[in-house]
């Protein structure tokens, strides 16, 4: 049974709806596996045995049958099931479906309604890609080889490892017993409970866990240590390959600050006795939330004199994402894939708030917008979907895992927060959880949480608005003025960037209106025509202060000029929202580039970094369609020449009190000027490179990426090969893919086939194997013919890495990537012909971005040609 979703009603029709959806039901929760028996408890042994990379295990499961049953239905992939009993009798058959990943045991007489144990040994696969229980390879710190095992189990690879009850709202209790070499360390979700040695290999239980879904299960074993501290009764622990376990040490202070933030924001501490840390080298591309055992790539954990202060960042944030997950998600899980936002959402706006809080000077939510932005421009064509989204069956569940579920559904959680106050926002959260602790949830259940807790339905209304359509709202503002006082007029439709909804969806939109520089008022626009005070007719003025809202704004344009006038003095995050604004709507054809252009222009010196990235990155899309046009130098002219000034002001190396936010816009800059080519960028860069050839310290790891890459552009043969020695020769894994990274920009056809050459080749060590598709990819930006030739002819290679991702990075990320290699009926049958039916939805979003970007070039040429002709 499913919940109704994408609702497209209009707002006199929501009133008539129950009034927060459906809350938590187990016998109700949407899945494949019938509900008549409950797993509550296993006991699960494991051998994994290297040589034939297969699995040993025995497991027994205590069930709750509730209704009498002839069989007993779970899931499994390629495993073989043998002894198996219930209650210590032989059953009559075990049938394994490995194509639905499902075994059906019938039983020798049906089981009545009580509590049975169901037992059995088997064999599994240990993989040798990401999912399940997998063997990892890589590369030790003096240069020999090492293999550890490691887990990784979302959305539906637990039923690799072991036959269980693989869906989010079958919560158990696990007691695990893993088997391996007495010289490994072994990490799970719960402590050891004993350990014995015999022979050459050790037995280690670990302690019963709480009740929590598969997917959450963790095991690590391998020649790992770890470094340890206490926070508020709880032992943390960062474990790394043996030798690079002190590169932990900040993640692990990181980790300490988080948790106790933490405890403090959810209002129940964390409820497991420990919890661990582990940097796993390579293996899977991102981490891994495991209650109590999260599971890093190590990049993801690690830092030394190489890391970048964007490696840094990565530490924090990247913990605080996976630790709010030990509330959002482990304590608290969704009932089923279509609330995946629940934990996901949560996750990455919980960790960003966190991340601002104990990093003001990274201005973190400013570098959030540009995610956001990315949100929006997918969010702004009609194959989009909502943040709630339907998952027919678990094994789509992959497929949700997007930036519509992660940074709108961040960005639509931080707008929430702020319509109605961080404390009652909190407030809501602290009784959700509490009311859904050790159990599952729905969005329903969170929106009754909210609306308790702040006494206000209206939030319910707000939130359902945001999280079951497809899309958002631009909101038009129209400046009425009668003796220098204003008066706005307030209207909205749907935003898509190509086409028309003919649902004419509505949205209840939180707006910030700010007038002039006063602290800005909350307004929630319900109706069209509906009017505001705002202040005199010469102050600026934002609907969308701080840049908070989903939503996309079109001031009238004597309202717009003033806003021009006063740009270079507005605050940071309403200058944002303007830029961010004009250009979509330029790109729209909704406004003309002009308007966009004056913005950017209006810039001056200021130092706002992300209002610059803003610029940059827009500029650098008009320089990329005007490539190969007559055009192109006297565009790339007017285009250095707007950031010039600015990046002069800035120089070459950082200053004593710099931000990272301002060390982030010189890099920026520079890396801008050298790709249009300004001669005195790359006269600089090449200088600062003939020292680094010698010296690997000339040039600081942050400025390496564009320095690099500004060399590698212009880059002869020579060159080239001694940026190619550089990368083969790095012992840094960080280093070392900048470095490639950099070779993807080389200009020349014929050094650009002997980069590809280079991606693919064993130079890149066994646990950078997802760095093979980023460099192809990189390379496509220069070169998209080529790139498109290798991608497709090393398509299997290049997304191995990435077994639960691909179909989603085949279907949408694909198509985005290569718009302009192929003709777009060629790429459509090339994703297709890889990919089942059911990705139909995904193809389709693939497919209208390349649509959208050809469309763009088209109408963008022209405005283009303009702009550089008028001076
Ligand atoms: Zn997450």
């Amino acid at each position: 049974m499913r919940r109704a979703l994408a609702l497209t009603w209009t707002l006199s029709t929501l009133a008539a709806l129950p009034a927060a959806g459906a809350t938590f039901d187990f016998d109700h929760a949407p899945g494949r596996l019938p509900k008549n028996v409950v797993p509550l408890d296993y006991q699960l042994s494991v051998t994994p045995k290297l040589e034939t990379r297969t699995i040993a295990g025995t497991e027994s499961v205590r069930l709750r049958v509730t209704a009498a049953t002839a069989a007993i239905v779970f899931n499994s992939l390629n495993e073989k099931l043998a002894d198996v009993r219930l209650d210590g009798a032989p059953v009559a058959a075990v049938i394994a479906d490995d194509a639905r990943q499902i075994t059906t045991v019938t039983l020798a007489r049906p089981a009545q309604p009580g509590e049975h144990t169901l037992s059995f040994s088997y064999t599994a696969l240990l993989e040798t890609q990401p999912h399940g229980m997998f063997l990892q390879q890589y590369v030790k710190p003096d240069g020999t080889r090492g293999v550890l095992v490691s887990t990784k189990m979302e959305s539906t690879d637990a039923r690799r490892m072991f036959p269980c009850w693989d869906e989010p709202a079958f919560r158990a209790t696990f007691e695990l017993t893993v088997t391996g070499p007495s010289a490994w360390a072994t990490v799970s979700n719960m402590p050891v409970a004993r350990r014995e040695e015999h022979g050459g290999l050790a037995t280690t239980t670990f302690q019963r866990s709480p009740a929590m879904p598969s997917y959450l299960i963790e095991f690590t074993g391998g020649d790992l240590a770890a470094i340890s501290a206490q926070t508020e009764g709880t032992a943390l622990s960062l474990w790394a390959v043996r030798g690079r376990e002190r590169e932990g040490q900040m993640a692990l202070a990181d980790a300490q600050l988080i948790l106790a933030d933490y405890n403090d924001y959810f209002g129940l501490p964390f409820p497991l006795p420990k919890l661990d840390a582990i940097a796993v080298p390579g293996g899977f591309s991102g981490a891994m939330e495991n209650w109590g055992a999260i599971t890093y790539n190590d990049k993801l954990l690690l830092l030394n004199p190489d890391s970048t202060i964007a490696d840094r960042q990565a530490v924090f944030s990247v913990q605080a994402h996976e630790i709010a997950h030990q509330w959002n998600g482990d304590l608290v899980t969704m009932a089923w894939w279509d609330d995946l936002w629940l934990n996901e959402s949560f996750a990455a706006w919980r960790a960003a708030n966190e991340t601002d809080r104990r990093n003001p000077s990274w201005k973190w939510w400013q570098q959030q917008d540009a995610a956001k932005e990315r949100a929006m421009r997918s969010d702004a064509r009609l194959s989009t979907h909502p943040i709630q989204q339907p998952v027919a069956d678990e094994l789509q569940a992959a497929n949700a895992f997007d930036e519509i579920t992660y940074e709108k559904g961040q960005s639509v959680l931080r707008m929430l927060e702020s319509y109605l106050g961080p404390e009652l926002f909190r407030d809501g959260i602290r009784r959700y959880l509490r009311a859904r602790a050790y159990s599952n949830a729905t969005a329903g259940d969170l929106w009754v949480a909210l609306a308790q807790a702040s006494g206000r339905d209206d939030v319910v209304q707000v939130a359902r608005d945001w999280t079951e359509q497809p899309g958002f709202p631009l909101v038009t503002v129209t400046a009425g003025c009668s003796g220098g006082v204003r008066t706005l007029t307030l209207s909205q439709h749907r935003f898509l960037v190509q086409g028309d909804d003919p649902n004419a969806p509505r949205w209840r939109i939180p707006l910030r209106v700010r007038v002039g520089d006063a602290v800005p008022r909350t307004e929630l626009l319900v109706h069209d025509g509906q009017q505001s005070a705002a202040g005199r007719c010469d102050e600026p003025l934002s609907v969308n202060a701080e840049a908070i809202g989903f939503f996309r704004v079109r001031y009238d344009a004597a309202t717009f000029a003033t806003d021009v006038r006063a740009f270079a003095r507005l605050p940071e995050g309403d200058r944002i929202a303007l830029l961010d604004d004009a250009w979509a709507l330029s790109l729209a054809g909704e406004q003309p580039l002009g308007s966009y252009l004056a913005l950017a222009a209006a810039m001056g010196r200021n130092h706002n970094s992300r209002a610059w990235d803003q610029i940059a990155a827009s500029l650098g899309a008009l320089e990329r369609d005007e490539r190969g046009s007559p055009g192109h130098a006297a565009f790339t002219a007017r285009a250095r020449a707007l950031i010039k000034p600015m990046a002069d002001s800035l120089g070459w190396d950082p200053r004593p009190g710099e931000t990272p936010d301002v060390q982030r816009l010189r890099r920026t800059l520079r890396f801008d000027l050298g790709e249009w080519g300004d001669p005195h960028t790359l006269a600089e860069a090449r200088r600062r490179f003939a020292h680094f050839v010698t010296d690997r310290s000339a040039i600081r790891p942050d400025d390496q990426e564009s320095v690099l890459t500004v060399v590698a552009h212009a880059a002869d043969e020579a060159t080239f090969e001694q940026l190619h020695a550089i990368a083969r020769g790095e012992k840094d894994e960080a280093a070392q893919r900048r470095y490639y990274l950099a070779l993807m920009q080389v200009s020349d056809a014929t050094l650009a086939e002997r980069a590809a050459e280079a991606a693919l080749s064993a130079e890149i060590p066994p646990q950078a194997a997802d760095l093979r598709l980023h460099l192809v990819t990189a390379l496509a930006g220069r070169h998209p013919a080529l790139a498109w030739r290798v991608f497709t002819a090393n398509a299997d290679l290049l997304l191995a890495p990435y077994p639960k991702y691909a179909p989603l990075i085949t279907s949408q990320e694909i198509p985005e990537v290569f718009w302009e290699a192929a003709e777009p009926q060629q790429l459509e049958a090339w994703v297709r012909a890889r990919l089942p039916a059911e990705m139909s939805p995904n193809i389709a979003r693939g497919m209208e971005a390349v649509a959208v970007r050809r469309a763009e070039r088209q109408g963008l040429m022209p405005a283009i040609d303009a702009w550089v002709r008028v001076r």
